[in-house]
């Protein structure tokens, strides 16, 4: 395995392997790597010749008051997971080579990112389309495979990729929980092991609607009200941020649960700010 922090390194080498014939897999992260992270590259390995991990803290998706300094970092433990779950090179750049001094150019997507996580992080998808392009461009991926569990953020970015026409298969995979059900996340480190509990508050309510739904009440009104109820009786102090009920891939609101439709959910829990989704009907439990 091999780690690149040099732009035009990663570059050089994208060409030749294309030159080669070799099938390039991309799985970008900001690292401190889970099993959710690992089960990426697993999806990657499956499609490509050669897997490209990217470890990349993104200034450009937190807010000033985001927890961009606090992040957790591992990049030794990060890059011994990468090696044993089989990625083949990790572009680990610089947040100064990527946003040199006088950077000035963004990619957006318009009415996919005015909604849900949109609406609390008015400049954060802005910064996660404008890394992605980045990383695309740089290392020229054949196949790109982005979780389920920033789903808004799969979209958003299946729609970039269509928008500007990258050649990339692109592929959204499953969310990897933990056995409680927690989803897992770089941020569920910042939770002490007694609040921890309380961290489930997300997935009891999402498993009350998909059992609501299972049982045949459909109205996401009558629904929403008792995740609200599990939410509170989970996390007496959590403050949820929204609870949505959206087509997969348009994002529009639905009033009544159909095919397809998705909850998805962002809640803080003891300051941290967590979010999670669930397909309601036509997809596999936790997906
Ligand atoms: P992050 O490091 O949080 O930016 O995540 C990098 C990639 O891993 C994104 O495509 C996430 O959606 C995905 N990811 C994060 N957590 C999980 C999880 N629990 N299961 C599956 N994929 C995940």
């Amino acid at each position: 395995m091999r780690t690149v922090r040099s732009i035009r390194t990663m570059q050089n080498i994208s060409r030749d392997l294309a030159a080669e014939g070799k099938r390039i897999g991309l799985v970008p992260t900001m690292g401190f790597l889970h099993e959710g992270h690992l089960s990426l590259i697993g999806r990657a390995r499956r499609h490509a010749d050669v897997v490209i991990v990217t470890i990349f803290v993104n200034p450009a998706q937190f807010a000033p008051h985001e927890d961009l300094n606090k992040y957790p970092r591992d990049e030794k433990g990060d890059l011994k997971k990468i090696k044993a779950a089989g990625g083949d090179i990790v572009f680990i750049p610089r947040a100064r080579d990527i946003y040199p001094e006088d950077f000035q150019t963004y990619v957006t997507v318009e009415n996919l990112t005015r909604t849900l996580e949109g609406t609390s992080r008015p400049t954060h998808f802005r910064g996660v389309t404008t890394i992605v392009a980045k990383l695309f461009n740089i290392t020229r991926p054949d196949v790109a495979v982005f979780g389920m569990k920033d789903y808004q953020q799969a979209i958003v970015l299946k729609q970039m990729t269509r928008d500007l026409g990258y050649p990339v298969k692109y592929i959204i995979a499953p969310t990897i929980r933990e056995k409680d059900g927690l989803a897992m996340s770089s941020r569920n480190r910042y939770f002490t092991p007694k609040q921890r509990p309380e961290a489930l508050c997300l997935y009891f309510a999402l498993r009350t609607a998909r059992e609501m739904v299972t049982a045949g009440i459909k109205g996401t009104a009558r629904i929403e009200k008792e995740m609200r109820e599990v939410i509170k009786a989970t996390c007496p102090t959590a403050k949820s941020d929204y609870i949505a009920f959206t087509d997969l891939t348009s994002l529009e609101p639905v009033t009544t649960v159909k095919e397809r439709t998705v909850c998805s959910l962002a809640v803080w829990v003891h300051g941290v700010r967590l979010i999670d989704n669930m397909m309601l009907s036509g997809g596999p439990p936790g997906s």
